[in-house]
């Protein structure tokens, strides 16, 4: 079968999660089996073995699972993206809003050196919040955000394309 349909029937839609209305696409059963686990992260490997990269980027909680196996096969360091108040060392905050009320992401400020070429990784596009909010506090630090990644992107939800439309560009495994 086709690797990108063998990955999209391998996750779970859970219908009314977290709240009424609302159809959670959950990665874990594509991470559970290690076939679809290692076409998914091959996926990643070959689109982005060939480009010049520093560093990979990975947002709170699921794109550590991503990012550090691909910042791992591409001999690349890993950095991470991470909720307010987990970082010990002194950090750099971006807030954004989500649905109700408001959250915010934050790096080591030491994390990414300025120049530095970072693909930033999630699990999942929805309003593009999250990958944006993180995409500034890299450039804060000075990085060249090359491609924002994700396994999953909802289109309809448009997030992809005010991510675009900064410039920067995104890329899915695929879309529901
Ligand atoms: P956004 O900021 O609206 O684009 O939401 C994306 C963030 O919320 C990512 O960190 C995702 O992990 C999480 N998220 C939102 N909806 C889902 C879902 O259906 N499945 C898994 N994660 C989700």
């Amino acid at each position: 079968t086709d690797p990108v349909a063998y990955i999209r029937q391998t996750i779970r839609s859970v219908p009314d999660w977290p709240k009424p209305g609302v159809t959670f696409r959950d990665i874990t059963p594509v991470l559970q089996d290690p076939r679809s686990f290692r076409v998914l992260v091959d996926l990643f490997v070959y689109r982005y073995m060939r480009q010049r990269l520093d560093l990979v980027a990975g947002i709170d909680a699921r794109g550590f699972i991503l990012g550090s196996v691909l910042a791992y096969e591409l001999n690349l360091g890993f950095v991470p993206v991470r909720k307010q108040g987990k970082l010990p060392h002194r950090t750099l905050s971006e807030d954004y809003s989500l649905e109700y009320g408001n959250a915010a992401v934050e790096m080591h400020d030491d994390a990414v050196k300025p120049g530095q070429r970072v693909l930033l990784i999630d699990d999942l596009i929805a309003t593009g919040g999250t990958m944006l909010a993180a995409t500034k506090l890299l450039q804060r630090l000075g990085a060249n955000v090359v491609e924002a990644a994700c396994i999953i992107d909802l289109p309809e939800l448009k997030g992809s394309e005010t991510i675009t439309a900064t410039g920067l560009p995104v890329y899915s495994v695929c879309q529901f």
